[in-house]
């Protein structure tokens, strides 16, 4: 499966959630490739500060290795344009888009919403919900599905255990973390999600 990951707000779990689910899809494969294709890089970074359970690669070595691969996740570039969104749709099987339930990160995707309508197949994933806040995160759910946006049944809290998987460049199921286990499961049974909707 192709997965490109893309959001039109900086700081949403983009690289995170591509992350994860690469991590996700090699538990069932050994040949998974994650493309940074981010200018900042920041899935190159994490897989330079430990290790993680496939290959990370830049944009420019894509071609070569995703042959070879079973599952290739993209990390995007921030705030893609209507031609990138088509680009996205004719080069993957799947558009994820991470959104925090922040007004600002709802109304990004939102201005978007004709562009996403366009689209082959995507879905939006609530991340970084707080526990305290769910009926915050359940109204973001509602202004989106009423606009016509599938969203994703599963939301990922907001969990320190992900920054300390970042810090230590690792996927967060390699964190010693109490809640380590929990925020796995969480992008664990995104992935089946994903899987059983668009595999
Ligand atoms: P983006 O790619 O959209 O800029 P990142 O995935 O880099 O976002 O996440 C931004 C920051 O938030 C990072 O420091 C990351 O570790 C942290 N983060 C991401 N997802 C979560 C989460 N579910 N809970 C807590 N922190 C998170």
């Amino acid at each position: 499966m192709i997965i490109t990951v893309a959001s039109f707000k900086g700081g949403v779990g983009k690289t995170t959630t591509a992350l994860h689910l690469a991590a996700f899809f090699a538990e069932r494969s050994p040949a998974v490739l994650l493309v940074d294709g981010d200018p900042n890089q920041s899935s190159l970074q994490w897989s330079k500060r430990g290790q993680l359970p496939f290959q990370v690669c830049s944009l420019m070595a894509a071609p070569k290795l995703a042959a070879k691969a079973e599952h290739v996740i993209i990390d995007t570039a921030g705030n893609p344009d209507q031609a990138d969104l088509e680009d996205f749709s004719q080069g993957s099987d799947l558009v994820v888009f991470p959104t925090t339930a922040t007004a600002m990160a709802i109304d990004a995707l939102l201005n978007m919403v004709a562009s996403l309508q366009g689209l082959d197949a995507y879905g939006v994933v609530l991340t970084m919900v707080d526990s305290r806040k769910k009926g915050t995160a359940e109204a973001a759910r509602g202004a989106l599905t009423d606009m016509g946006l599938p969203v994703f049944q599963q939301m990922i809290r907001r969990l320190t255990a992900f920054e300390k998987a970042e810090l230590d460049g690792v996927p967060v199921s390699q964190v010693r973390d109490r809640f380590a286990g929990i925020a796995w499961r969480e992008y664990e049974s995104l992935g089946k999600e994903i899987v059983d909707s668009h595999g």
